[in-house]
């Protein structure tokens, strides 16, 4: 009696950030933009029909689908989308890593890799980062079942030299290489043009930190068709309507504002290159960022107690405890003026341990 619990599947989760439910906190802890999304967005907001909502949403959300093509210049039959980048990241594992052979990645790296690679029982072996954090591409030249590599790489911030990474495609013909572009428009180099040379690679890209609709939900991949293909294939064996209607159109408009997007993106930019040389006056350390934060270290103060002390403050941050990583933060880019007030806090906190 009562042994229904031992026929639960247990999983260990991924953790998410802390959304705070009071307004009055700096929130630089999960890498969402500062800036609003695309007036474009509000815009549609205002004139969308909700007769549209007793509808079911087209399944391939093809609006969507058909604007992403004239963006990135892609044909639609290479694109596929998802909620968020998460949701088509977990299909892409569940469709391309089917081998007996593990699935590599790095042993510091997004922190849901791991977790999806449990949950769908695909075996994975993580590869170490050098000292400085950098990928050690020599280590994704054996057999394998499957590659994925965050580019810009988190928590750590740092990307990739591109003929690198196109190394590591080129060398595993035999493999699926997912990379992940969550951070790329805040990076220098994409490998997005290189679907076109290689058929086994999935290039993974998110709304959620460049376009600031981390609320709305979108991420899409672009592939061969043969691998778009087998991904709606797999989801529509789960879920046909993933895209709901809203979502939708918010994509679309986000779109139609290349000159928004840009001016936003560029803003970022700006403040990451202040909060960079800010942080080294106050004797931090970082690797260079190429994403919408930076991963620090303090010369003197342990990064635990630097966590503890903003968020005492009302600033949030992110901390991993977490081997190799647990004296480092990774703080978002916000605006100027939440610089300011990180900077202000960080002031007190240094003269209060230093
Ligand atoms: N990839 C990386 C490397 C990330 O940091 C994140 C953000 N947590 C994601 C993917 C997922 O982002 P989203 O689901 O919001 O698109």
């Amino acid at each position: 009696m009562g042994n229904w619990r031992d026929n639960l599947r247990k999983v260990r989760a991924y953790v998410p950030g802390e959304q705070p439910k009071v307004n009055d906190i700096v929130k630089l802890n999960t890498n969402e933009n500062p800036y609003p999304p695309a007036p474009a967005v509000r815009e549609m907001l205002a004139w969308f029909d909700t007769d549209q909502l007793r509808k079911y949403p087209a399944p391939e959300a093809d609006k969507l689908v058909k604007a992403l093509s004239d963006e990135y210049e892609v044909p639609e039959n290479m694109i596929f989308t998802g909620v968020g980048s998460d949701d088509v990241l977990g299909m892409a594992f569940l469709t391309c890593f089917n081998s007996d052979k593990p699935v590599l990645f790095p042993d510091i790296t997004y922190s849901f890799y791991d977790v999806w690679c449990e949950l769908f029982g695909i075996k994975y072996e993580t590869k170490k980062l050098d000292p400085s954090f950098f990928i050690v591409k020599e280590d994704y030249f054996c057999e394998n079942g499957g590659i994925v590599i965050a580019n810009p790489n988190a928590p750590t911030s740092i990307e990739m030299d591109p003929d690198d990474l196109e190394e590591i495609i080129a060398k595993n013909p035999d493999s699926v290489v997912i990379v992940d572009e969550a951070y790329v428009d805040f990076a220098e180099h994409t490998v997005l043009p290189l679907v076109n040379k290689y058929e086994n690679l999935l290039v993974v890209r998110t709304f959620s930190k460049s376009r600031s609709l981390a609320g709305v939900r979108i991420g899409f991949a672009i592939g061969s068709p043969e691998l778009i293909s087998a991904l709606k294939n797999v989801k529509n064996s789960y879920n046909s309507y993933t895209m709901n209607t809203l979502t939708v159109e918010a994509g679309v408009a986000s779109l139609s504002d290349r000159a928004y997007f840009e001016e936003t993106k560029n803003k970022i930019l700006r403040t990451r290159r202040h909060m960079a040389t800010r942080l080294r006056e106050l004797g931090f350390y970082y690797p260079k960022s190429s994403a919408n934060f930076l991963f620090v270290t303090h010369n003197r103060i342990p990064a635990k107690i630097i966590f503890q002390e903003l968020r005492n403050r009302k600033i949030y941050v992110r901390y991993f405890e977490k081997p190799l990583i647990d004296n480092y933060l990774r703080i978002t880019v916000g605006t100027e003026e939440e610089l300011d007030k990180l900077v202000a806090a960080l002031e007190r906190i240094v003269s209060k341990y230093v």
